[in-house]
């Protein structure tokens, strides 16, 4: 509960509502909102909401008022939970994170960065180089993973395009001295499509500009002016400028650079290769762009048409032939190479930085532990007109990490009951393990499903998966298909399937879901790309080594390596002590003035924060440890003022709740007064404003 602020700007905890019901929540959210009070608590939850306009709190003074404070002295802040964080990693060695949720366009990357400068500008006050240079790099990090990760979108000009989870690394004086970053899914369709109004990676826009101003499209003085990949061509000159400097100050070095922008650059131009067929053999149309991809890449022009027109395979009997495509063969093949391309060149530049930033030489017995705190932030739930396979993956995450929220959140609490000696009545929530489980069990859920159509050998249609997930998950209650609601005119016999996510129905087309999960890629590009002579790029394709008869014919699927990194992900988590900031968008129109009651509520609906206020205030709503209490309150209660003569702080503070009457609503922990309603504290509020 936070103090320093006066109910003109509402309640700064929602656990402090009259009631928690919906009315009442968006009516504080919009009043905190209106008042430019973007920050609220549940307890330890931060609520944030976009302010889409700049805010004057996140300056030096602002960072020296919460540095070191506990939550409650200031006005909620995300610079209080990652002090909390901090305090935790430094003072009791613990392994924290926190976890940034909500949808597109609700402030998580923002965030993201507002905590990792906060937590860089309170750390390394000698001003060590080392530690310096360490800071700098994660810091300039974002901008890299920006450019090559970020899009805009209709949802957001600068939307993440992946998921990304950071660790940062403490020695035993609490200076950063490395990190780690994960990448999660990162959506390579945009590469070769993008919707109406959206736009591919910002990187594509800002080769145009290195592009002109160094010799990439060798013998032209100036980039063909049209590339099919891009829908327009905007260049992006100070974003490039900045990437640039940002790649310099992180380490890459001038070979590494130029191969990053030759691979974007042949990806473009990969984009501009069409074919023909005369009916019995497919040509490439496009031998300049052929040519300019062979010098970017360093490879032979010969093998590029050669692996754009023909892929090697191995038959039954053991031979290896050579098979010519059909066009539309060679044009996806051309889309999967494009794709795979930027793929490869986004997990390396991943995995670059993790090189430079990987801590080295820490020894445990003479430095200490080493401790960390991890910034996640990752997709939110998504529903849209049109779901598909990417939808799918990423409300699977969400479920998985719901189920984390609730476990740890609960999980916290239990700990702190047990710690500090107090009993606490269990309360029911909405288990989503049931979703959970529905997609990711071991051969009944639906990725098995899909698993097992991908790796058949007989030509299976996405239709043909869907007939099988209708029979195998009818019974399923989370599950519905539209054999068993015909009357349901939303959805397309053919077509959709439908899953009650913990946070709302979505309805899924399975078009396209097979090919999006078997994600193949001919191994004659992986051999092409290996035998490039530019180092760089051959690092890249490490498994275009092998030969088709070595190649696995079983490979992971998309949505099983998907779901492996986020089991991964969800148990490094459950071994940290979590903090969470809760994202709200406030309306579609990126207004400063709009909070749109609708899709607020519709927010806080599955983002569980109702069930949050719930959980919390079912235990106890507030606690604080008797000092604190006693120097809040002492004025309100005439044995303790001015000062308390009793044995113990907690001797005092049984007075005042004694001489308030409200000694049924609380519990004395070891160290903590807990309290039950926040109803008993604000008649204590009351009476302290009043004096
Ligand atoms: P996505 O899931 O699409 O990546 P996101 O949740 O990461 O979305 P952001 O990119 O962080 O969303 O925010 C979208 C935009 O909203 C920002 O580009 C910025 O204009 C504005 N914004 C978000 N948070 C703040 C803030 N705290 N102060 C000012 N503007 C903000
Ligand atoms: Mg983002």
């Amino acid at each position: 509960m936070a103090e320093l602020e006066g109910l003109e700007f509402g309640k700064s905890d929602f656990v402090l509502l009259d009631e928690v019901t919906m009315e009442q929540f968006m009516e504080n959210l919009k009043l905190r909102f209106e008042k430019g009070r973007i920050y609220t608590y549940i307890g330890e939850v931060v609520v944030s909401v976009n302010p889409y306009r700049q805010m004057d709190i996140y300056g030096k003074d602002t960072i020296d008022a919460y540095r070191g404070r506990e939550l409650y002295e200031n006005p909620p802040h995300l610079y209080a939970v990652s002090d909390a964080a901090y305090k935790a990693m430094k003072r009791r060695a613990k392994d924290t994170c926190i976890v940034i949720s909500g949808e597109s366009g609700a402030g998580k990357t923002e965030a993201s960065k507002y905590i990792m400068q906060y937590i860089a500008a309170i750390t390394n006050p000698s001003q060590r180089a080392e530690v310096e240079s360490v800071k700098n790099v994660l810091l300039k990090s974002n901008c890299v993973l920006e450019a090559f990760g970020n899009a805009k979108t209709n949802r957001n000009d600068n939307s993440s395009r992946f998921g990304k989870y950071m660790d940062i690394n403490f020695n035993f004086n609490g200076d950063p001295t490395g990190g780690h970053i994960n990448n999660y899914l990162l959506e390579k369709s945009r590469v070769v499509q993008q919707q109406d109004g959206e736009r591919n990676f910002h990187s594509f826009y800002q080769v145009l500009v290195f592009c002109s101003t160094s010799n990439t499209f060798t013998d032209q003085k100036e980039p063909p002016r049209v590339f099919f990949f891009l829908q327009t061509s905007n260049n992006d000159r100070s974003s490039h400028k900045a990437v640039m400097n940002a790649l310099g100050v992180i380490g890459f070095s001038e070979e590494e650079i130029s191969s990053i922008y030759q691979i974007l650059a042949s990806i473009l131009l990969l984009g501009n290769i069409q074919f023909e067929s005369d009916g019995e053999n497919v040509q490439v149309l496009g031998q300049e762009a052929v040519k300019h991809i062979s010098e970017l890449t360093s490879t032979d022009p010969d093998s590029v048409t050669k692996s754009l027109l023909f892929r090697t395979v191995a038959t039954g009997g053991g031979e290896v032939i050579e098979k010519g495509h059909s066009e539309q063969d060679a044009c996806f093949g051309r889309d999967a190479f494009a794709k795979a391309l930027y793929e490869r060149l986004f997990g390396w530049i991943v995995s670059r930085i993790n090189s430079i930033i990987e801590v080295k030489d820490y020894n445990p017995v003479l430095h200490g532990k080493n401790t960390v705190i991890g910034v996640l932030d990752i997709y939110g739930f998504e529903i849209f007109d049109n779901n598909s396979f990417e939808q799918f993956c990423i409300n699977y995450c969400n479920e998985k990490l719901q189920q984390l929220f609730i476990e740890l959140i609960l999980q916290q609490e239990q700990g702190e009951y047990q710690r500090e000696g107090i009993t606490w009545q269990h309360i029911d929530y909405f288990n989503n393990q049931i979703i959970v489980d529905l997609v990711e069990q071991p051969h009944k859920g639906i990725i098995s499903i899909l698993d097992e159509a991908c790796l058949s050998v007989g030509k299976v249609t996405d239709t043909v998966c869907l007939d099988s997930m209708d029979t195998k998950l009818s019974q399923h209650p989370h599950y519905t298909s539209r054999k068993l609601s015909p009357t349901d005119k939303t959805m397309d016999f053919q077509k959709h399937f439908r899953i009650r996510h913990y946070a709302g129905d979505v309805t899924y087309s399975v078009e396209g879901f097979l090919d999006k999960n078997k994600d193949l890629l001919f191994q004659d590009f992986k051999r092409l790309m290996y035998n490039s002579s530019n180092p760089v790029l051959k690092e890249m394709w490490p498994d275009g080594q092998l030969s088709i008869t070595e190649v696995t014919k079983r490979p992971l699927t998309a949505a099983t390596l998907f779901k492996n990194s986020i089991v991964a992900l969800v148990d490094k988590l459950a071994c940290k002590e979590p903090y969470y900031v809760r994202c709200i968008k406030p309306n579609e129109m990126k207004s400063p003035v709009l909070l749109d009651d609708a899709r607020c509520q519709h927010q806080v609906a599955y983002l569980g924060l109702l069930e949050n206020v719930m959980v919390r205030r079912a235990g106890f709503a507030y606690r604080q440890p008797y000092a604190r209490f006693l120097q809040r309150y002492k004025m309100t209660c005439e044995y303790t003022w001015p000062n308390h003569l009793m044995g113990s702080d907690r001797e005092a503070v049984e007075a005042i709740v004694t001489q308030h009457g409200f000694q049924d609503d609380v519990a004395y922990g070891h160290t903590k007064l807990f309290v039950r309603t926040p109803r008993s504290l604000f008649s204590l509020e009351q009476e302290r404003a009043a004096l």
